[in-house]
């Protein structure tokens, strides 16, 4: 009887730590190569060089990202160490200008890595009143003259909504390179690199993989220099993914634009909601007209949506009030939405800002929600009835 063959519709995980490459002559050719950094090598030599599942991965990437070139690492932070490193040269002494407004973690590395460690020169760029002032950042840059400058198209926790485009023109008008973070913008809602950014990254941990079950980092480009240098570094320092992880990232990301639709959607319909109530001070959402970046959201997301991130604050005589009904309020939601330091998961969850951020955020009303993909009107209701109950 004939045997029939199995027959898989996707790239499988390939485990390999090397791979076998058949004789002397083919080993000699894959090792010159190699020296190309090439994204898809004619030959796979070694995993954390490149892994036939992970390109698949990266290639799914790159049509989401709408970018030429995509690379993926084991973390968010592996993906911003990999694109600023690329930027490095020994002996330059030109600042990096980091926004102020930007993940803890990605600070933490600046003041850790990039100044203690690698005596980089740091400076920080603040916004005015929760908004960035153009000309401000204008007169900053002129003066400065940095070599790279890094900001995020949605800031955390605020969510200041950046105006990409213009900063990334004026960085290049003053021979920067423009490196964005748009982990919380996601390229649902926006593609820096059709404006000409140098590098976008992304924490793919969050959206991309979208159910809190694996961390992973992106780098995306169209540069091909700048790109082959990211897979050069990547290779050296062993940022690489694991297989395991690209093959489960890939399998996530076929419904990353269904799972973020509704995540916007579902956060424009509860930012709505306690902006009217009367437990709640503060709601920040871009979506909101009352938020400071509003009108650049609206017109830099096209109107798609706002991003899936609500912060909000409880109104409160005073702290111990605000703390009292942030803490009633996440127990009562504990069952349902859960404290988890993270975002982007399909589920929703949260996080008190004051306890995370200190003296940063020291409001200790502040909650985080990040909102999940569930049904609308399910979310809506556990809400409501969790500040009924305060
Ligand atoms: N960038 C942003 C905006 C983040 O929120 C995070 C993590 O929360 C990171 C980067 C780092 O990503 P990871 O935790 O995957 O290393």
């Amino acid at each position: 009887m004939k045997k029939k063959l199995i027959m898989s519709t996707r790239m499988p995980v390939y485990r390999d730590a090397g791979f076998e490459l058949i004789d002397a002559d083919t080993a000699r050719q894959a090792f010159q190569s190699e020296n190309d950094n090439e994204h898809r090598p004619e030959n796979f030599i070694y995993s954390r060089y490149r892994n036939p599942t992970v390109v698949e991965a990266e290639e799914v990437l790159m049509k989401i990202e709408g970018s030429e070139w995509a690379l993926l690492t084991q973390s968010g932070m592996s993906a911003i160490d990999t694109a600023l490193s690329v930027f490095q040269k020994a002996g330059d002494k030109r600042p990096w200008l980091f926004f102020s407004e930007i993940y803890g973690g990605t600070i933490s590395y600046i003041d850790s890595v990039l100044k203690n460690r690698r005596g980089i020169n740091i400076r920080r760029f603040y916004p005015d009143a929760m908004s960035y002032d153009l000309n401000k950042f204008e007169k900053e840059i002129k003066d400065l003259r940095p070599s790279v400058v890094f900001f995020e198209t949605i800031s955390n926790p605020m969510l200041i909504v950046a105006p990409a485009r213009e900063i990334v023109d004026l960085i290049h008008s003053y021979e920067a390179r423009a490196i964005i973070d748009n982990t919380f913008a996601t390229p649902y809602l926006l593609k820096p690199l059709e404006f000409e950014a140098d590098i976008v990254i992304h924490s793919a941990t969050k959206y991309l993989s979208g159910h809190g079950n694996l961390t992973a980092g992106a780098i995306c480009g169209n540069d091909e220099q700048i790109m082959k240098k990211a897979i050069e570094y990547r290779k050296s320092v062993g940022h690489m993914i694991s297989p395991d992880d690209a093959y489960r990232l890939n399998t996530q990301m076929q419904s990353f634009f269904l799972r973020f639709q509704r995540q916007c959607d579902n956060a424009q319909v509860i930012a709505s909601e306690l902006a009217v109530s009367e437990l709640i001070e503060k709601v920040f959402y871009p979506g909101l007209e009352i938020h400071f970046t509003h009108s650049i959201a609206k017109e830099i997301f096209s109107k798609k949506g706002y991003g899936a991130i609500v912060t909000f604050s409880f109104a409160g005589k005073n702290a111990d009030q605000k703390r009292q009904r942030r803490d009633v309020f996440i127990r009562a939601l504990s069952n349902h939405i859960r404290l988890v330091p993270s975002l982007g998961d399909s589920n929703t969850i949260l996080m008190p800002v004051e306890s995370i951020w200190g003296d940063r955020y020291p409001d200790p009303g502040m909650i985080r929600l990040s909102l999940g993909i569930e049904d609308t009107d399910e979310i809506l209701r556990k809400i409501k009835v969790s500040l009924a109950g305060i």
